[in-house]
């Protein structure tokens, strides 16, 4: 079978079926259907009694099968898949350890795949004529007032769709059907394309003339862009420095050679203001891909790539695999992220998929972060990515001064553990004195982590999982953050009746008490996931911190991304220990990386910035180098550690995971499989016995856990493939396998 369709027509397609069989089958291409069948067509084909949705990956004139059933038909009129990222899919589902099925599902979004959305139609009102248009609003003014008032606004505002008028203007349909009548307007059908920008008018903005330091990085994305084969740059500039002009002015540079580029940025930092610098730079150029588009929104951005009306997509995770033809340069800013992991099937990461793609495409690369990960940084040192870097803010702006307040002593001169100490108070008069604003981070919401009995040291645990359940005071209840689960808190222990309980631990909701009653005068805004529930919430609570209408932001992991407020000069980390006291090996890097991230959220106009961080463990070196902002400190001793202990990124890791009902099968099923893949992998792969996994239930379901070690993950990769094929599961256990997972809990 030949993979090129070129010279003679191809009458034999071999598909994937819409079904996870990760396997090939092979159909006639019917004369009738022969301009239309491509690789990366999708297909209908008739599959058992029924037919089903397939997807062509080859073309070719023979078969092994003897007779071949039809293709049924074609969807849409060009191929879905690019070829390109057909091969892509089928390095993911061997990487990954999944099925191509699995991956076709990433690589090409439901909407398309169901095809339910079709574009859109809507009624666009036009005049007749618009050299007589105010004579005739005159003439019809007084016998037909709303009339000569659409007469008008179609003469300011061009061509406009009749819901339009309906909505915008409150003008009625029967207004316009009568000036249609009176053949003063023509209403036609007119391909609408959803435009999730409707509400922004966006202002151009020019190419800015480059520091010295970006001047230099330009010269290396240039030198990237133009090796034989294009290399992938990191770009490690400190919050601050510059990195989306050097964004803006690399894809202006691919743009002018008909290049396409994609930017791909955390979901969290997909912002309108992030958006409009790019949009503002490339106006209707750029289509945005995020979680938040209606479906029909997402065809119609997915279709504009496809039909290659749009040459620059920026967005979340997904737009990776926008089906560009040409693609010049992939961009992926906070490439240390763990948002780029995803958390389902298949389990890829996008910072890592781009690279790859970028080798298959031939596009340059480039990772910006202020805290590369330290794959990344290492891939560096293995001379496989490129350094550039920026270690000054554009400017010359100093970054944010940073001390630390040790609150076990503030608890000691207090007599009781503190929540915001009186340096962080005082700081912050300060700042609310001279009208500027001030930020509280802390990762955790809610009010109380957990509700405790005092004298029966009752815990409240979800019922469906082993975790505790996080006091809410707004509506007085337990919520389980894991499965949503929730209940009314109770008034006194619900073993043993006592009135006394208490509700222990930090969350942004006590934090937000406790700051309204500390500085009564200040308005205050919380944003986490709690509060940003509606589609414009997050959007809305950012315009009234920028307009100057709040002067306390609290909040999540939400507010610690990319943004950019000039009267910020201050930032409070409630609880920096937090994120350091999980029981994962990144824990020290989340935490630096945390750390730097939100004290770079101060001091990003004309004021200097200052940072506040509290924490029980004022003398760990993590804390130590994030309040130094010493990246290489942190990188070299955190390396040296890794190295160690043999972790990532010097072996690879892979985790399969055993879920189900009932603990002891899931129990049991775990161990045999350990015993039964021993045949399949090589000895230098390293084998951990199944253990409980550190939330042991979720959901109603009990997970274990076999982690293995690497330095070969591709063939680790294959062998688990074959085992998990081979073994023998009771229908009651799920498995599942998280190649390099982010996730050790
Ligand atoms: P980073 O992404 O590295 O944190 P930004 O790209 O947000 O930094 O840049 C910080 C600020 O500096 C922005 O307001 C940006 O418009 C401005 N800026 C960037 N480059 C230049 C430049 N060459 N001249 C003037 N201002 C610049
Ligand atoms: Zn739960």
């Amino acid at each position: 079978m030949t993979q090129s369709s070129t010279s003679s027509p191809l009458h034999i397609a071999r598909v994937v079926v819409n079904l996870s069989l990760d396997r090939l089958f092979d159909y006639h291409i019917p004369d009738s259907l022969q301009d239309q069948v491509h690789i990366g067509s999708m297909v209908v084909v008739p599959f058992g009694q029924s037919t089903r949705n397939a997807y062509v990956m080859e073309l070719g004139n023979h078969s092994e099968f003897g007779e071949l059933k039809d293709i049924t038909s074609v969807v849409g009129d060009r191929a879905l898949i690019t070829e390109k990222l057909l091969e892509l899919g089928d390095w993911m589902a061997d990487y990954y350890c999944c099925t191509r099925e699995q991956c076709i599902q990433v690589l090409l979004p439901a909407v398309i795949r169901s095809q339910k959305v079709k574009k859109k139609k809507r009624k666009l009102v036009t005049l007749t004529s618009v050299k007589t248009v105010e004579d005739d609003a005159e003439r019809i003014k007084v016998r037909a007032p709303k009339q000569a008032d659409i007469l008008i606004i179609l003469k300011t505002h061009g061509p406009t769709f009749l819901s339009d008028l309906t909505r915008k203007w409150n003008l009625s349909a029967s207004a316009v059907k009568g000036l249609e009548a009176k053949s003063l307007v023509i209403v036609e059908d007119e391909t609408d394309e959803r435009n999730p920008f409707d509400q922004f008018n966006v202002l151009p903005s020019e190419p800015l003339a480059l520091t010295s330091e970006q001047t230099i990085v330009m010269e290396q994305v240039r030198a990237a862009v133009n090796a034989e084969q294009r290399q992938t740059i990191l770009l490690w500039g400190v919050t601050g420095s510059g990195k989306t002009e050097i964004y803006l002015q690399a894809i202006a540079m691919r743009l002018a050679e008909g290049e396409e580029s994609i930017v791909l940025v955390p979901e969290i930092a997909l912002t309108p203001q992030t958006v409009e610098r790019f949009r503002s730079r490339f106006g209707d150029q750029v289509s945005v891909m995020h979680s938040q588009l209606s479906d029909g929104e997402r065809f119609d951005e997915w279709t504009k790539i496809n039909e290659g009306r749009v040459k620059i997509v920026v967005g979340a995770r997904s737009a990776l695999f926008a089906p560009f033809r040409n693609l010049g340069l992939i961009i992926v800013d906070e490439e240390h992220e763990g948002s780029y992991k995803q958390d389902k099937v298949p389990r890829y990461h996008a910072r890592d998929i781009a690279v790859v793609r970028g080798k298959k495409e031939n596009a340059a690369v480039i990772l910006g972060s202020a805290t590369p990960s330290l794959e990344s940084f290492y891939n560096v040192t293995q001379k496989k990515y490129v350094l550039s870097r920026m270690m000054k803010r554009v400017d010359d702006q100093k970054m944010p001064a940073m001390e630390v307040v040790d609150m076990a002593g503030e608890a000691a001169a207090h007599g009781q553990p503190q929540i915001i100490s009186s340096r962080l108070i005082s700081e912050t008069r300060k700042a609310l004195d001279n009208g500027e604003q001030a930020i509280f981070f802390l990762n955790r919401r809610g009010y109380a982590t957990h509700m405790q009995c005092l004298k029966c040291n009752f815990i409240a645990e979800c019922k469906n999982c082993s975790m505790n359940m996080t006091y809410h005071k707004k509506d007085d209840i337990l919520t389980c953050h894991i499965c949503g689960e929730s209940q009314k808190a109770p008034t006194s222990c619900p073993e043993c009746r006592d009135p006394e309980i208490k509700f222990g631990g930090l969350g942004t909701q006590k934090i937000e008490a406790v700051v309204k009653g500390i500085f009564s005068d200040a308005r205050v805004l919380r944003m986490d996931s709690d509060t940003m529930t509606r589609k414009d919430s997050y959007r809305d609570a950012l315009g009234a911190f920028r307009a100057g209408s709040v002067d306390i932001l609290i909040g999540t992991q939400m507010i610690a991304k990319g943004l950019h407020f000039p009267n910020v000069t201050l930032v409070g980390i409630i609880f920096a220990d937090l994120s350091l006291n999980m029981p994962d090996f990144r824990a020290g890097e989340r935490t630096f990386q945390l750390l730097v991230q939100v004290a770079g959220r101060a001091g990003r106009g004309e004021l200097p910035g200052k940072v506040v961080v509290q924490t029980y463990t004022p003398f760990h070196s993590v804390i130590g180098h994030a309040l130094k902002q010493d990246y290489q400190g942190f990188y070299d001793e955190e390396i040296e550690a890794r190295k160690l202990l043999n972790m990532p990124p010097f072996s690879r890791m892979a985790i399969v995971q055993f879920r189900g009902e009932s603990q002891s099968l899931v129990h049991d099923h775990s161990q045999a499989f350990h015993e039964f893949i021993q045949h399949y992998v090589s000895d230098h792969c390293t084998l951990i016995p199944p253990l409980p996994c550190t939330i042991l239930k979720k959901r109603g379901k009990f997970f274990y856990q076999i982690m293995m070690y690497s330095e070969n993950i591709q063939q680790l990769s294959r062998s688990l493939k074959r085992a998990i094929t081979d073994f023998k599961c009771h229908r009651d256990v799920a498995i599942s396998v998280d190649i390099d997972p982010l996730s050790m809990l």
